[in-house]
């Protein structure tokens, strides 16, 4: 697949909760291979666009296309397969805390039914394990990690179905700077290793710069400021924008 190719096309996206208007004409694309960091703020729309797009909530007009199908209109089986290439960890999911981290990495295999031999399990868990760093994790329960080793074994559970596309919200949430900047780079790892396309969301401007291609600041449900980090900070004209930019940096 070209660089250039479109792996995400979302246009004029609407989404209101009642009397809440949420998403109100969201623009976005998603390059192949591409890190898109979405910012903005609490309350902003960003997990409900994420939603969206692996078909946990409907928008009410608009289109969301991921690789070239339209999600709102994929019965349960086709989106079931969809959400197989697609990789998501949201704020809330987390490790399940009576299962050692073998037993969680091997839980999504397991309920895809994929037919993989003791074998292929073992190297394939080993395998992921390696790529973040914790092999000598496994037979660890996750009450026994730290913050930044659950995020990471997180992102290897993710990993082991082999989805195309990432999708990582607020992965730095709660770390301190030194974890955030591990975190970081293995979303870039990660990317260079699998050749995943990704959406990091995050509060942190430092996560943004080291990470991400592009940013796309959710202003009002709109994408108003996207492009690489120097277009968007800190010349932006929208003062919330750069207001963003000062209070980090
Ligand atoms: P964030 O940008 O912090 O991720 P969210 O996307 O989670 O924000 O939420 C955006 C807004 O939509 C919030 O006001 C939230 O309360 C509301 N919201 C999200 N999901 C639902 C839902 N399923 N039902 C009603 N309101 C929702
Ligand atoms: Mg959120």
């Amino acid at each position: 697949m070209n660089q250039q190719e479109k792996v995400v096309e979302i246009k004029d996206l609407r989404k209101s909760f009642g009397d809440l208007k949420v998403l109100q004409g969201v623009d976005l694309d998603l390059f192949n291979e591409e890190i898109l960091v979405v910012l903005g703020k609490s309350g902003s729309g960003k997990s409900v666009l994420i939603k969206i797009m692996v078909g946990l909530l409907t928008q009410d007009s608009g289109s969301m296309k991921v690789f070239g199908q339209e999600i709102a209109q994929l019965k349960k089986k086709p989106l079931n397969a969809m959400r197989l290439r697609i990789g998501f960890s949201f704020q809330s999911s987390a490790l399940y805390d009576s299962m050692t981290v073998r037993e969680n990495m091997e839980f999504p295999l397991v309920r895809n039914e994929k037919n993989l031999s003791r074998k292929e399990i073992d190297r394939r868990i080993e395998e992921l394990l390696d790529s973040v760093g914790l092999p000598q994790t496994i037979n660890q329960l996750p009450s026994e990690l730290s913050g930044g080793q659950k995020k990471r074994i997180g992102v290897a559970r993710t990993l082991i179905l082999n989805p195309e596309i990432m999708l990582y919200d607020e992965p730095t949430a709660g770390l301190d700077p030194i974890t955030c900047g591990d975190i970081n780079n293995l979303i870039l790892d990660v990317r260079e290793q699998y050749k995943t396309s990704s959406i990091v969301i995050t509060h942190d401007l430092t996560c943004a710069k080291q990470t991400g291609d592009r940013m796309a600041v959710l202003l009002d449900g709109q994408f108003k400021s996207v492009g690489t980090f120097d277009e968007v900070f800190p010349n932006a004209d929208d003062a919330r924008v750069k207001s963003f930019y000062d209070y980090n940096f």
